[in-house]
């Protein structure tokens, strides 16, 4: 086994975990610091690593952030709410205080990439990993990249139809979208809806487990149209407390009215499936990404 220490660091808009550990995905030590402002942050991140002695270190980062090279802002966070992260250079900040090669993602790409390297997606090419939590966001496997583009994907923000039975279907929780998918059923959209709850909370009102996976299968619908994965990985906090992703396949596959017809959506229970890495995908995304950035 390749024993080269690799760090790993999933950069969250409410905590950082730091990990170290192996190209094969072992996990050795790992902690949690809060997310407080960049430099406070990032100080603490740095000193936590600084006597590891990793050669590298993969970086998942909340979004949206710069992740193509190319890009003039490479390694910043861009238009976030979190106002004292915007147009931070995270990638900077880590090079600067450790000075080991890096390699930079969003938290979703990475999570991808730790489920199509280790986890249930092995060997496969195309994979959308989504995450429901706080937020909603997709990280996308195409033609075995991650994709990139102009930025990266956002299709946590696509628009989805209007439950009639849905009191914020036209006010939702998202600042910048009357009824995307993120506004409707992310964390923040369940509190506005049912009283400050939590999705675990919710999760045996079977209305509004219908009511939310109703809108999960809409948004899956649409990324198989326009994604062609082979596979669908779901994650976060909502997903891994309620029933919406078992109870979303109906209604994928009720939206794309057998339209699509592949051996795959015949067997919705291994197409739309939930993470397999008990919640290390992420980590385990990041120390992939640490060894591929030491390979350069
Ligand atoms: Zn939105």
């Amino acid at each position: 086994m390749d024993t080269t220490l690799l760090g790993a660091l999933e950069a969250g808009g409410t905590k950082m975990v730091c990990a170290t550990g192996y190209g094969d995905g072992t996990v050795v030590e790992q902690i949690s610091l809060p997310t407080t402002t960049p430099e406070e942050t990032m100080t603490e991140v740095a000193a936590w690593f600084a006597d590891k002695g990793v050669a590298a270190i993969g970086i998942g980062a909340f979004g949206p952030t710069a992740v193509n090279p190319a890009s003039p802002r490479y390694g910043q966070i861009l238009e976030t709410p979190k106002t004292a992260w915007r147009y931070f250079d995270m990638l900077g900040s880590v090079i600067s205080r450790l000075d080991v090669p890096c390699g930079y993602d969003t938290d979703v790409n990475v999570a991808c990439l730790g489920e199509v390297t280790f986890g249930c997606a092995k060997g496969l090419t195309d994979v959308v990993y989504l995450t429901i939590g706080t937020g909603i966001g997709a990280g996308v496997l195409s033609g075995g990249k991650l994709m990139h583009g102009m930025m990266h994907p956002e299709a946590g923000h696509i628009r989805v139809l209007p439950d009639p039975r849905d009191p914020i279907a036209h006010n939702s929780a998202c600042p910048y979208h009357t009824n995307c998918f993120e506004g409707l059923v992310a964390g923040p959209a369940i509190a506005k809806r049912w009283d400050g709850k939590s999705g675990g909370e919710m999760a045996e009102d079977a209305e509004a487990m219908d009511l939310l996976a109703g809108y999960l299968g809409q948004a899956l619908a649409t990324y198989i149209l326009c994604y062609s994965p082979q596979k669908i990985i779901i994650g976060g906090g909502v997903a891994d407390h309620t029933p919406i992703v078992e109870l979303s396949r109906a209604k994928t596959a009720e939206w794309l009215n057998n339209y699509i017809a592949t051996p795959e959506m015949h067997d919705l229970d291994n197409y739309i499936v939930n993470n397999s890495l008990e919640g290390k995908q992420g980590i385990m995304g990041c120390l992939e990404l640490a060894r591929q950035a030491l390979e350069g």
